[in-house]
């Protein structure tokens, strides 16, 4: 039988954004649900050292999760484990429907889903995803101890997790499509004098090679500037090319970005709905960081509180 769960603010996602709003939310007495979805701690549940959280010059990115969530519960925060499927925000109150068959009704939203990597679309990528093609080096680096990797992309992820590899591999191969990397200058530094890291620049991947089950013996590699194709060898590819908001749920109901991105109010976390907030990667396109989703966590919930306080003073 479906359960039906009553709550003035309902909190979707669990990474530094919704927590930080289930801290905020529970100290306004406001009573708050919070659902973790399909990755309880979010993205940084899947990398290691974090070194620009304030406060603690390195600490592990799961660990920080597990504190955040404890913050939360304690102030009062309810935690579900959990996975909104849909949800409807053209009725009052707003119903989300849950995995588990759970139906919540919320008098409001803050959106708190994040990003999720994104994959380069070739058929040969997909054919080996599990087999030597991955999007998480901390997850998968283990088994390419004492083999050759190769990463694809210039940002703070893939630098990140060709210097995690090294760790494992004897060679990383790091790829770029242009001849400047976007990561910040620290990672990059530590990328240039590892000695167990070669770069091929303007490269982008044609195709990922190899046998099933045996899995990738390589990849072929095109020249952007004139064309010209070579093959890599390696037995593990990684992925790090960015990642895309995680908007599925209100995709077709509140204005979005061409990229997907959800709008918000410039200034705020109101979105295109009253008594609906965005917070953290799901909005946010140009900062991307855990600081940066946890402050707007704590918008999304001062937010919430005084629409609610408006609505409650209309009823008086
Ligand atoms: P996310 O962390 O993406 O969390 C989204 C949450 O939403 C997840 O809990 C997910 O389960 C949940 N969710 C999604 N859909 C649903 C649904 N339908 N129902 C319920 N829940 C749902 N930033 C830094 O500042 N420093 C770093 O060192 C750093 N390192 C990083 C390393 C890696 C490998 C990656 C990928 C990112 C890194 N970042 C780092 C970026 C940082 O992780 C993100 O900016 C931050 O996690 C975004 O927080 P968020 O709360 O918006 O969303
Ligand atoms: P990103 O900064 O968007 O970088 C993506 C990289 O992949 C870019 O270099 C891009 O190339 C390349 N790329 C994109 N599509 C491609 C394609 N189809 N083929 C080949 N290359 C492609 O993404 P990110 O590195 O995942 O970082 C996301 C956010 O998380 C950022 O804000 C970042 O700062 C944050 N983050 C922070 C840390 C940290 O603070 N230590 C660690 C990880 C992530 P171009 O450069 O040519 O566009």
């Amino acid at each position: 039988m479906t359960e039906t769960r009553h709550t003035k603010v309902l909190i979707i996602g669990s990474g530094p954004a919704g927590y930080t709003a289930g801290v905020y939310a529970a100290r306004a007495m406001l009573n708050p649900i919070l659902v973790q979805g399909l990755q309880p701690g979010g993205q940084l549940t899947i990398t290691t050292e974090v070194e620009n959280w304030p406060g603690d010059t390195h600490v592990q990115g799961p660990d920080l999760m597990v504190r955040m969530e404890e913050h939360a519960r304690a102030m009062g925060t309810e935690i579900v484990t959990d996975y909104i499927t849909s949800l409807d925000l053209s009725v009052r109150p707003f119903v989300a429907m849950a995995d588990s068959g759970t139906m919540f009704t919320a008098d409001a939203v803050i959106l708190a889903t994040g990003a999720q990597a994104k994959w380069l679309g070739l058929p040969s990528e997909e054919q080996f995803k599990g087999f030597g093609v991955s999007a998480c080096a901390t997850c998968d680096g283990f088994f390419y101890r004492g083999k050759e990797v190769v990463v694809i992309g210039g940002g703070n992820t893939a630098v990140e997790e060709a210097l995690f590899l090294t760790n494992f591999a004897t060679k990383v191969t790091l790829i770029h499509r242009r001849d400047t990397l976007r990561a910040e200058k620290i990672l990059q530094d530590r990328l240039f004098n590892h000695p167990k890291v070669a770069l091929e620049w303007h490269q982008t991947v044609e195709e990922v090679l190899g046998s099933t089950p045996a899995g990738v013996t390589g990849v072929r590699l095109r020249d952007v500037r004139d064309g010209t194709e070579k093959v890599i060898p390696c037995d593990g590819f990684f992925v790090a090319i960015g990642h895309s908001p995680a908007s599925e749920l209100v995709k077709d109901q509140l204005e979005l970005h061409s990229d997907g991105y959800v709008k918000v109010e410039a200034g705020s976390t109101r979105t295109s709905i009253p008594g609906v907030f965005a917070a953290g990667d799901l909005t946010d396109h140009i900062y991307r960081q855990a600081i940066t989703s946890a402050g707007m966590g704590c918008m999304a919930a001062l937010d919430a509180e005084r629409w609610l306080a408006g609505i409650e003073e209309a009823f008086q």
